[in-house]
């Protein structure tokens, strides 16, 4: 049982331009609720009253025992973009296009020996054979070592909890019968079809 998604928003600033938005100055923090999360599912089903769900490809880091990171997995940080546009224009919190049922599907997760192999690692989304988003995260404004200790300093994060650390550009619209697959470095790790 996962308790709690921690997710940063505008954490590529190629991203942060192309929803037009100024890049932050400390880590910018919102949650996706633990049930949110589909673990290693091939389908996707989203939820019949969505209109405009936007793909955003991320790096997931696992809290362990000890709150240090031991295992990752890709994520798709889900977002009802014309519900968060809505709710951005009248300042209200973004949990309806954030948390949603299914909006935080995870591959399945894997280990790795040391957090600094990460630090210039290639990721890549393809949807229908096309790449639709591509970065490195070289280009993140916030380290992963910036955000855990941020997060860690500010909310009561639980061993088991997900660390979402940001999407690089290239956001767009779902659509059922889409077929996606994620690449870290180059890799094929995991596989999604829109339902
Ligand atoms: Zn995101």
């Amino acid at each position: 049982m996962i308790r709690n998604i921690w997710a940063v928003g505008r954490n590529y600033a190629d991203h942060a331009k192309e929803l037009g938005n100024s890049v932050p100055s400390e880590p910018f923090i919102f949650l996706k609720a633990g049930s949110s999360a589909l673990i290693d599912q091939e389908e996707i089903l989203l939820p019949k009253w969505c209109e405009e769900v936007h793909h955003e490809l991320e790096i997931a880091l696992r809290f362990d025992e000890q709150l240090n990171f031991s295992e990752m997995a890709l994520a798709l940080d889900l977002t009802e973009r014309k519900k968060q546009n809505q709710l951005k224009e009248k300042g209200l919190p973004w949990t309806l296009a954030k948390s949603f049922t299914n909006s935080c599907p995870l591959s399945k997760s894997f280990p790795f020996a040391n957090i600094n192999d990460l630090k210039n690692a290639d990721l890549m989304l393809k949807i229908n054979g096309e790449i639709r988003q591509q970065g490195n995260t070289n280009q993140m404004i916030f380290s992963f070592d910036i955000l855990a200790d941020f997060v860690k300093t500010h909310f009561p994060v639980c061993a088991g909890d997900w660390l979402l650390t940001g999407t690089p550009a290239g956001v767009g619209k779902l659509n059922p019968g889409d077929k996606l697959e994620a690449y870290l470095n180059q890799k094929l790790i995991t596989k999604w079809l829109i339902k």
